[in-house]
């Protein structure tokens, strides 16, 4: 292709942010709304939500889980009920202090999350063992005030969903947390091709209110990580500030132990900065709202248009097939449906009519391949599986090149500063090590890893006695 048809996004090594927001905006996902830190979800970029949500949906309900909605607004006073739940969410919560004209009695906040009122409902329903466990999730949307904001990264309001289990024992609860985490390690690494490090927060860095916290982390192109998905084990704090209890078979009363799980439009996000290249986005094909895109050539001819419409009628069987019939240049069309990411562009004129073939281009390699029409089914299938697991592998080797194991502090910073990319290195477990990480070099530890190694005997920043492995890396 022509170099002018792309010359209307940023390169990714000429400034990597402008790059983003160009194929946000013109690939179609989002529009700017006139309310700072707000986005508008175009059709495009809600279809791969919708997607998403889907297939991570379908996995929540075969696990047991059942759908709920929980209202927008929570009493403040209902927040405040867990100390350390209220600390950490007080700095971005939107409240509301009127309705109408008048002001209200309690102020509401808009929910940052729904832990809180899933508490409340909990506290009335569940009385006794045989009331667990309960396993709720909700779609929906929730609002923190953030100070600066990118289009699905960061944003005043976002959708997720998020789960919140009751259950009877520690253990429960433990297996659920652990559970729900290799869902999303599932949904990331086999639907949108973006492998993960799975790993547990440190103490600064879990949840507000949880006793313990997994993560999943991801590799952005430019050598930041994303946080991809959490899972949290509650412990029974929650229960005790809200008095959640049930009677055991012994007839005892008991505290119930909590999770909670949460998955959002950031993985969009993050989608865009994995796989995404000069010419736009790059979509796996499991993600893929269209995964082949039919641009008829030379479709003023007699028998073209017939001959592409009754392509995508019978490959709809096997793949989510679009056609563009309009009157648009196939110059035009080839750039527009690189830039959307569509996996593969099927191009059929006359001449393939005649030679009994089509032209399929893959959108990851931009190779080109003539099929046989009676091969196109079982080669388009092929062709997308392959496709898939070409992101995937691109993607896991991009973030083993840039993953460095780091024994001292100044290589630490070196290798930051050069690299950058995930740092694995040794940490003696005191929170003075981590914020003084943070303060020199703005890495955030990422997760201590469920892959265990060790390393070194000594932390990478005060040289004391370390047993503790983590990924560090700047964080989107
Ligand atoms: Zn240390």
């Amino acid at each position: 292709m022509a170099k002018e048809f792309v010359k209307d996004i940023t390169s990714m090594d000429e400034d990597f942010a402008q790059w983003y927001t160009d194929v946000v905006t013109k690939a179609d996902l989002i529009d700017y709304s006139s309310v700072r830190g707000s986005m508008i979800i175009r059709p495009y970029g809600y279809a791969l939500w919708d997607n998403i949500k889907n297939e991570l949906d379908n996995r929540i309900k075969e696990t047991g889980h059942e759908n709920v909605y929980m209202p927008l607004f929570i009493p403040e006073s209902l927040l405040q009920k867990e100390k350390d739940h209220v600390e950490g969410f007080a700095p971005e919560v939107a409240i509301v202090t009127h309705g109408g004209s008048e002001e209200l009695t309690e102020r509401l906040v808009v929910r940052p999350t729904s832990e809180v009122l899933f508490c409340e409902h909990y506290k009335n329903i569940i009385h006794s063992y045989r009331d667990l466990p309960k396993l709720y999730n909700q779609w929906a949307n929730v609002v923190r005030w953030e100070k600066t904001t990118r289009p699905f990264l960061r944003t005043l309001e976002f959708l997720w969903q998020e789960g919140h289990t009751c259950h009877a024992t520690d253990e429960d609860a433990h297996e659920e947390t652990t559970r729900m985490l290799n869902v999303y390690a599932d949904i990331c690494e086999n639907i949108l091709a973006i492998p993960v490090v799975k790993g547990r927060k440190t103490e600064k860095e879990k949840f507000a209110g949880a006793k313990f916290t997994y993560t999943i982390e991801s590799l952005m192109h430019d050598g930041k990580a994303l946080q991809s998905g959490t899972s949290h084990h509650l412990g029974t704090g929650f229960a005790e500030a809200f008095g959640i209890q049930y009677t055991d078979q012994e007839g005892k009363l008991q505290h119930v132990h909590q999770t909670s799980w949460g998955f959002t439009t950031r993985i969009i996000g993050a989608l865009i900065m994995v796989h995404g290249d000069d010419r736009g986005l790059v979509i796996p094909p499991k993600a893929a709202p269209t995964q082949v895109m039919i641009v008829p050539i030379a479709q003023h001819k007699e028998g073209v248009l017939d001959f592409a419409y009754d392509l995508k009628e019978s490959l709809s069987k096997v793949a989510r097939v679009g056609i563009d019939a309009s009157d648009k240049k196939p110059g035009w069309k080839f750039n527009e449906y690189e830039m959307k990411g569509i996996p593969v562009r099927l191009e059929v004129g006359p001449k393939d009519i005649e030679n009994k073939q089509v032209v399929l281009v893959r959108r990851d390699t931009l190779e080109k391949v003539v099929v046989p029409m009676d091969q196109l089914e079982s080669k388009l299938v092929e062709l997308l599986d392959d496709i898939q697991s070409n992101l995937y592998n691109k993607a896991l080797k991009h973030r083993e090149e840039r993953t460095s194991v780091v024994l001292n502090f100044d290589e630490f910073k070196s290798t930051l500063e050069t690299k950058g990319g995930f740092i694995k290195s040794m940490w003696c477990g005191d929170v003075a090590c981590e914020e003084k990480i943070k303060e020199e070099t703005s890495a955030t530890s990422r997760c201590m890893p469920f892959d265990y190694e060790q390393l070194s005997d000594t932390c990478v920043c005060c040289g004391g006695k370390a047993e503790k492995m983590v990924y560090w890396a700047k964080a989107y």
